[in-house]
C-alpha cells in the first residue's frame, strides 16, 4: 500500500504540505525506523537538558529544539544511531512556588507543613506535567523528533534513587560537605539560591535605596565619630565590629565641632559640608586599636572570647565607594569570615523568613525591609547619622517569586568545588565547544572561580537528601532503595516504600551504625533540582541499578545544545557531577545558542506582548522557514538576536517557492517519481557537468560544516545553492529542455534535486521530504537514506570558477544594456572584456554568449586590472532583423498562452510580416506556422 507523502499540489501550502509529511511520518512510524536500522554499536549519544513543565514553550526552546533536532538527524543519515528520548525536569522552586499560588498559601513553609506535606507534593504531582500534550503538540509540529512515550522524569522512582547513589558516590570520596555559608537567600522561600541559578538570566533588578553614612562614637575619645557608610539599615541592629582596609590611609577631620574618621581617598563623601579639616592621619592597621559604642545592644555578650565594638582591618575593604571604613553584621560574605577570623560575636537577628527575631525587641517580626526607615529614623533622632543619600544599584532577585535576596549564613551541604576544580579544569579540555571562544572563556572562567556548590534546599518537592544522623551526631547516606530496607528500624514500614519522597520517607528511622543499636532521623532537606538535571545522564538510565553496560558503553555523550545561560546552569552541573562520580566530561561536543530578543531588542515578555507566538508564525509560512531562519542566524554561534519575522517570510519565499518552481519545471518533464539511479559520471552539456560539479563541491562544505557543528555556514551555503539552480542552471537550461528530448539534461536535473532533499533534510526535513517523495521514492523518506558523499571525479575546480567568473560578466553586461537602452532580445555583435583572469573555456564562452545575447567576446587578461566591459553598440541590418525576430517569437509565446494552447499543441498564427531568414526557427521555437495577415492573431489550433 502506497504510504505517498502527497500528491504533486498545483499551488504551493506550505503549512499543508508540512502536515501531509507528519502525516506520513506518523503512518510510516519513520522516526522509530531511522533509529532502528542503524547499528546498536555504533551510537551517537545525544544529552537533552529536561526542561521544566511548567510553562509553555516558547521561541528559546523552538530554537533548541530545532538544533537537538538538526544535529541528530545528520548523524543518524551519516549511518550513526541516535536515540532521542524526551525528559521532565519535575521538581523545584517553580513548581512549588506554582501550587502555593494555586493553594493559596501565603505564610510559606510553616503553612505547607500544616497542611501537611504529603498533601502539597501530592498537589505538586498532580500539576507538573499538566501541559505535556501541549508540549508534545508543538515539539512535533516544528519537526522535532523526539521519543516522548518513553520519556523519564526526575520525579520517577528510578531517577531518584539514582540520584541518591550519586550523591554517596561523591560523599565516599570525600567530596560532600556540611557547613555554614554565607549564601544569597529567598526569604519568601525560605531557600538559599546558588550562584549559578542567579547568574542565569534575570534575576537582577535596579533599585533605589538609601546610602546611609553612619556616625560609630570612638571610645575614649570626645566627639569623635568613624564614618561608615551602607546600604542596609536593618543590618545596623545587630553590628559588632567595623571593618578598614589595613594598608589604607585614613585621616582625622575636623567639622561641625565633631571629629570623624574616614579614608583619605573618600574626604569627598564630605562634599556637602565641605568647610573641613585634616588634623591627624593614619594608616588602616593603626586604627584597629580603636573600639566604638555600637548602636544597639539587643545581644550582649555571651562568651569573654567574643569581641563588640571592635575595628577590625582585612583586604576586602576598598575605597571605591562609601567611607573605607565598613559594617560588619552576618549578612555578608566577607563579614562573615572576617568576623569568625576576628572571634567578633555572631549572632543572627533575622529568622528564615526574612523577619526579626524577637531579641530586636521594638521591632520583633518586622521584614527586613520595612525596618529599614524606622532604624534610620531612631538614629537620625539619636544624631548618628551623618548624611543620607539615594542611591541606585542592582540587587539579585529569586527567579520564581521575584523577591529581593540578600545574604544569610545558612547550615547546608556542599560539593567540594575547590578539591574538585583542577579535574573540572582538565575534564574541560576533552570537550569541544561551539563556538570555541565559550571553552576558555566564559565556561572555562566559570569554573576557575567556582565557589562550592550549596546542594541542600530547605523544601519539599524534590528528591530528599539521603543522609540520616543521629541525636549525637552521627550520620549514615544512604545509596539506595534496598541500602534504607536494610538499615530501617522499622523493617515492616520500609518493606514497601516504593516512593521515596519526602512523606514517605521522613519518618523511617535508620541504623546509623553497623551494630545497628543508634537511631537516626534523615535530615530535613532536598536537593537542589539542578543536582537532579545534572544527574540526568546516568539517573535517567536508572544507572547502576539497570542499563550498566549501555551506559558504560555510551558515555561521555556525543552532543548536547542549550542557550548560553546553561553554560552557568546544566552545562556546569552536569560537568561537576559527572567529574565528581565519572572522573570526566560528560559530553564531548556542546552546541551553544545566543537569545533570541524581541524585535525591538528587549525582552521577550508575555505581559508586554512585544512578539508573536511563533507557533502561529509556524502555521502562517511553515516549520521549515522557522528552521532554516534560527539555524543560519548568528544566534547559533551563541549571539543574541531581534527576532525578524520578515527575514522567515524572506526565506518561505527565497528558498521554498523558489525550490518549488524548480521542482514542477522538473515533474513538467519528468513526472515520475522514482530516479532510476543518481548521475556519476561526467555528462556531455557544460551546464549540466557544471551543476553537478557544484552540487557534489556542496556536499562537501556541507559535510565539513555538519562535522563542525556550524549550522549557520552550512544553511547560508544550502540557501545560496537554490538561487544558483533557479538563477543560472535552470535559467538558461529551460531552452534545452522545452526544445529537445533532453533525457541526459533531466537525469542530472533529477540528481541534482535528490541530492538536494538530502543536503536539507536535517535542516528542514519537511519540504525536503516531499522533493524525495515526488523526485526519488514516493512512499520512501530521505531521511532513511544515507549521507550522500561528494564523487571527485566530478568536480571540476575550473569550471566552477570559469562559470563564477562569467556570471560577473552578465551582471556588467546586464547593467550596460539597460544603460544604453537595448533590450536583452536585440543581438549586439560583440563586448569587450577586460579581467585579471584568463579567458574561460569556449564552452562556457558560449554559455556566456547566449545568455547575454552577443555574437561574440574579445577578452583581454591583465594582472592587476579590476573587471570591465565594453559593449558594441553598432546595430547592423542583419542584428536589427534577429532583434525583431526574437520579439516575435515573445509575442508569439504571449499569443499561445493567451489562447490557451498546452506545450504541445501546434497551431497557426498570422503575422504582418515574416523575417524570411528567421521563419524556420520562429516555427521551430513556437511551434506555430507563421501565415501573413493583417495583424498578429490565432488562425488555427491543431
Ligand atoms: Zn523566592
Amino acid at each position: 500500500m502506497a504510504k505517498r507523502v502527497a500528491l504533486f499540489p498545483s499551488k504551493l501550502e506550505i503549512p499543508e504540505l508540512e502536515k501531509s509529511v507528519l502525516e506520513f511520518w506518523k503512518k510510516d512510524d519513520t522516526f522509530k525506523k531511522s533509529v532502528d536500522q542503524r547499528p546498536l554499536d555504533k551510537q551517537y549519544v545525544f544529552y537533552d537538558g529536561p526542561p521544566f513543565a511548567t510553562g509553555m514553550p516558547h521561541a528559546g526552546h523552538l530554537l533548541g529544539s530545532t538544533s537537538k533536532d538538526l544535529i541528530p538527524r545528520y548523524w543518524t543519515m551519516k549511518g550513526y544511531r541516535v536515540e532521542r528520548i524526551w525528559g521532565w525536569d519535575c521538581h523545584g522552586l517553580p513548581i512549588e512556588n506554582m501550587i502555593e499560588g494555586q493553594l493559596n498559601l501565603k505564610g510559606g513553609k510553616k503553612q505547607i507543613e500544616e497542611l501537611g506535606i504529603d498533601v502539597f507534593n501530592q498537589a505538586c504531582r498532580s500539576e507538573v506535567l499538566r501541559l505535556d500534550s501541549e508540549w508534545e503538540r508543538v515539539i512535533e509540529r516544528i519537526g522535532r523528533w523526539v521519543d516522548f512515550d518513553n520519556n523519564y522524569k526526575t520525579m520517577d522512582t528510578s531517577y531518584m534513587e539514582s540520584v541518591w547513589w550519586g550523591f554517596q558516590q561523591m560523599n565516599e570520596k570525600g567530596l560532600v560537605y556540611e557547613g555554614k555559608k554565607v549564601i544569597l537567600y529567598c526569604p519568601r522561600c525560605s531557600t538559599p539560591l546558588s550562584n549559578f541559578e542567579i547568574a542565569m538570566d534575570n534575576s537582577y533588578s535596579t533599585v533605589t535605596d538609601w546610602a546611609t553614612t553612619y556616625k560609630y562614637k570612638v571610645v575614649g575619645q570626645e566627639n569623635t565619630y568613624l564614618l561608615a557608610w551602607s546600604t542596609t539599615p536593618w543590618n545596623k541592629l545587630a553590628t559588632p565590629a567595623l571593618a578598614v582596609n589595613p594598608d589604607l590611609q585614613y585621616v582625622t577631620v575636623e567639622q561641625n565641632g565633631e571629629k570623624y574618621i574616614l579614608a583619605e581617598s573618600r574626604l569627598s563623601m564630605l562634599h556637602e559640608k565641605p568647610e573641613y579639616k585634616v588634623v591627624e592621619k593614619h594608616l588602616g592597621s593603626e586604627l584597629t586599636a580603636l573600639k566604638f559604642e555600637p548602636h544597639y545592644d539587643f545581644y550582649p555578650n555571651r562568651t569573654e572570647n567574643e569581641r563588640i565594638g571592635v575595628l577590625v582591618a582585612d583586604s576586602f575593604v576598598t575605597d571605591d565607594e562609601g567611607t573605607g571604613v565598613v559594617t560588619l553584621a552576618v549578612y555578608g560574605e566577607d563579614d562573615y569570615r572576617v568576623m569568625q577570623k576576628e572571634n567578633i560575636q555572631i549572632v543572627e537577628h533575622v529568622d528564615d523568613e526574612g523577619k526579626l527575631k524577637p531579641e530586636v525587641k521594638p521591632w520583633a517580626g518586622m521584614f527586613i525591609l520595612k525596618v529599614n526607615d524606622k532604624v534610620n529614623e531612631d538614629l537620625e533622632a539619636r544624631n548618628l547619622i551623618y548624611a543620607n543619600v539615594k542611591y541606585t544599584h542592582s540587587v539579585a532577585e529569586c527567579y520564581r517569586c521575584k523577591t529581593r535576596l540578600y545574604y544569610a549564613p545558612l547550615p547546608a551541604w556542599f560539593i567540594d568545588i575547590q578539591k574538585l576544580k583542577p579535574d573540572l579544569i582538565a575534564a574541560n579540555e576533552n570537550i569541544s565547544w561551539y563556538p570555541g571562544h565559550l571553552k576558555h572563556g566564559r565556561f572555562g572562567k566559570g569554573l576557575e572561580t567556582a565557589p562550592d556548590w550549596n546542594i541542600s534546599r530547605s523544601r519539599y518537592w524534590g528528591t530528599p537528601i539521603p543522609i540520616w544522623r543521629s541525636k549525637e551526631g552521627q550520620d549514615r547516606v544512604i545509596g539506595s532503595i534496598e541500602e534504607l530496607k536494610r538499615w530501617a528500624v522499622d523493617q515492616e514500614a520500609a518493606k514497601n516504600v516504593t516512593d521515596i519522597h519526602r512523606e514517605n520517607i521522613d519518618s523511617i528511622e535508620v541504623w546509623v551504625d553497623d551494630a545497628k543499636t543508634i537511631v537516626g532521623r534523615r535530615v530535613p532537606e532536598v536537593f537542589d533540582c539542578w543536582v537532579e538535571s545534572g544527574s540526568m545522564p546516568y539517573a535517567s538510565r536508572h544507572y547502576p541499578f539497570e542499563n550498566k553496560e549501555l551506559f558504560e558503553k555510551t558515555y561521555p555523550a556525543q552532543f548536547v545544545s542549550e542557550y548560553i545561560a546553561q553554560t552557568r546552569a546544566w552545562f556546569y552541573t552536569m560537568h561537576v557531577i559527572s567529574v565528581a562520580i565519572f572522573g570526566g566530561n560528560a559530553v564531548e561536543n556542546t552546541l551553544t545558542t545566543g537569545t533570541i530578543m524581541a524585535a525591538d531588542g528587549s525582552k521577550m515578555s508575555k505581559s508586554k506582548r512585544n512578539f508573536t507566538d511563533p507557533m502561529e508564525i509556524v502555521e502562517k509560512m511553515g516549520a521549515d522557514s522557522f528552521r532554516l531562519y534560527l539555524m543560519s542566524s548568528p544566534v547559533m554561534r551563541s549571539e543574541n538576536i531581534n527576532f525578524n519575522e520578515k527575514e522567515i517570510s524572506d526565506i518561505r519565499k527565497k528558498v521554498f517557492v523558489i525550490w518549488y518552481n524548480c521542482l514542477s519545471f522538473y515533474k513538467l518533464y519528468r513526472p515520475s517519481e522514482s530516479l532510476s539511479g543518481l548521475v556519476t559520471t561526467k555528462p556531455k552539456h557544460i551546464l549540466d557537468r557544471w551543476i553537478l560539479s557544484r552540487t557534489h563541491t556542496l556536499i562537501s562544505e556541507i559535510t565539513e560544516a555538519l562535522d563542525n557543528y556550524d549550522t549557520v555556514s552550512s544553511s547560508r551555503q544550502l540557501m545560496a545553492f537554490i538561487t544558483e539552480i533557479s538563477t543560472w542552471y535552470l535559467r538558461r537550461s529551460r531552452d534545452r529542455f522545452r526544445v529537445e528530448d533532453n533525457q541526459e539534461g533531466l537525469d542530472v536535473f533529477g540528481t541534482v534535486l535528490a541530492l538536494m532533499s538530502q543536503l536539507f533534510a536535517p535542516v528542514a526535513p519537511f519540504f525536503s521530504e516531499f522533493v524525495h517523495s515526488q523526485v526519488v521514492d514516493a512512499d520512501g523518506s530521505v531521511h532513511l537514506t544515507d549521507w550522500p558523499e561528494a564523487l571527485p571525479e566530478l568536480q571540476d575546480q575550473k569550471l566552477e570558477s570559469d562559470m563564477t567568473n562569467i556570471r560577473v560578466i552578465v551582471e556588467k553586461v546586464h547593467a550596460a544594456r539597460a544603460e544604453a537602452g537595448i533590450k536583452l532580445r536585440q543581438p549586439l555583435a560583440k563586448i569587450q572584456v577586460t579581467a585579471p583572469y584568463a579567458e574561460a573555456d569556449p564552452e562556457v564562452i558560449q554559455v556566456l554568449l547566449d545568455e547575454i545575447n552577443v555574437k561574440e567576446v574579445i577578452w583581454t587578461k591583465e594582472d592587476n586590472a579590476d573587471l570591465s566591459v565594453v559593449l558594441d553598440t553598432v546595430l547592423t541590418p542583419d542584428l536589427e532583423a534577429e532583434g525583431q525576430a526574437r520579439e516575435l517569437i515573445r509575442n508569439i509565446q504571449v499569443l499561445r498562452k493567451q489562447s490557451g494552447l498546452g506545450r504541445d499543441d501546434a497551431a497557426t498564427v498570422s503575422v504582418p510580416s515574416i523575417p524570411e531568414k528567421w521563419q524556420k526557427e520562429i516555427e521551430l521555437k513556437t511551434k506555430v506556422k507563421l501565415v501573413l495577415g493583417d495583424e498578429m492573431g490565432l488562425v488555427a489550433k491543431e
